[in-house]
């Protein structure tokens, strides 16, 4: 009998992933907070995933950290900032040779749950895929995009790349993950920030070349400092390639202010800070905005970690 997917966080990607693997016969589990959401999910009587303006409910079965039964394999699809306290919940129930799959943005919160269960493979994964919860336990798919998988301890693949095949998950296993990582980091550092302090879409930044093109240099320096020269190729050009590609939408970073949600900046901008302070790298502009950044969000009541 094929492995059971057990997924942690029913939100926007968690969903996602557990719908179409659902719907390819795979079998699903999600686990959820706590006895609350288990009953409140129960009563909903499924997940819903809109795609193309169509809602489809798919009846996962669901659990909470709780039960008992062993988990070979964890898709991890809570926030960075939770990644850590809800897998030490886990820990307890992973079989030996368990994998989990990280989909958390940025970097730090991988290595830290990588850390806590040594005994686990952790497959680390960047995504351009799309999706936002509409209601409770319903979610969007927005935009359709790709997910690189990879393990950058152990490169052959995992054998289960072939139940992404089958949901129809669009993916490729890569030997250089943490590249991607950073790189989507660098990216997401030059823009993410700059669209909150200035209260604009991406397109917005266009007005602020010379701020872009600083913290490119920056963010290039720390790169190539930290061993990722790859990522590091032409940063600038690809920032000013996706500001101008995603020029009408608003940064996720900004949606999270907007709507006053947590933000991920301590996975995101404030990890690039600390690295550069680790290499002893003085990098005064990403500094700054993230000082700006920090202030911005304690003057909403947003916390900064
Ligand atoms: P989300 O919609 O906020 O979903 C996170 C889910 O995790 C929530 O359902 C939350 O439960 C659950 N959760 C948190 N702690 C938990 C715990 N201890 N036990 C069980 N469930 C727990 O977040 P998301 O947008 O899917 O983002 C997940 C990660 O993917 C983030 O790092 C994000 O940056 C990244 N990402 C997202 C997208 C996207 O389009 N959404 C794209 C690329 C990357 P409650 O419902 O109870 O709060």
């Amino acid at each position: 009998m094929s492995t059971t997917w057990h997924v942690l966080g029913a939100g926007s990607l968690g969903t996602l992933w557990a719908t179409r693997l659902a719907r390819a016969g795979a079998p699903v589990r999600l686990i959820l907070r706590d006895a609350a959401r288990l009953q409140a999910y129960e009563a909903a009587g499924g997940l819903t995933l809109v795609e193309h303006g169509v809602a489809q409910c798919y009846a996962v079965a669901a659990e909470t950290p709780d039960s008992s039964e062993p988990i070979h394999r964890l898709l991890v699809a809570c926030k960075a900032y939770d990644a850590q306290a809800a897998v030490a919940r886990l820990a307890p129930r992973l079989a030996p040779g368990a994998e989990l799959i990280l989909l958390q943005n940025g970097l730090g919160s991988q290595d830290a749950v990588a850390t806590q269960v040594p005994q686990a493979r952790c497959i680390y994964a960047s995504s351009t895929e799309g999706a936002f919860r509409d209601g409770d336990w319903r979610v969007v798919f927005a935009g359709h995009g790709f997910t690189w998988l990879g393990d950058a301890s152990h490169p052959v693949a995992p054998i289960w790349l072939e139940d992404l095949d089958a949901a129809g998950i669009p993916h490729e296993w890569s030997t250089e993950i943490l590249t991607r990582l950073w790189r989507k980091l660098a990216l997401n550092c030059a823009i993410n920030p700059l669209t909150v302090l200035h209260d604009c879409r991406n397109g917005g930044l266009q007005n602020h070349h010379c701020e872009v093109a600083t913290l490119c240099g920056e963010l290039t320096e720390l790169l190539e400092r930290c061993g990722q020269p790859a990522a590091a190729e032409n940063l600038q050009q690809e920032v000013e390639r996706v500001i101008h590609a995603t020029a009408a939408n608003f940064s996720s970073m900004h949606q999270d202010v907007a709507s006053l949600r947590r933000t991920e900046i301590s996975y995101l901008l404030g990890y690039a800070c600390k690295v550069a302070e680790r290499h002893q790298l003085n990098l005064p502009h990403l500094t700054q905005l993230q000082q700006r950044l920090i202030t911005h969000l304690h003057s909403l009541g947003l916390p900064s970690d």
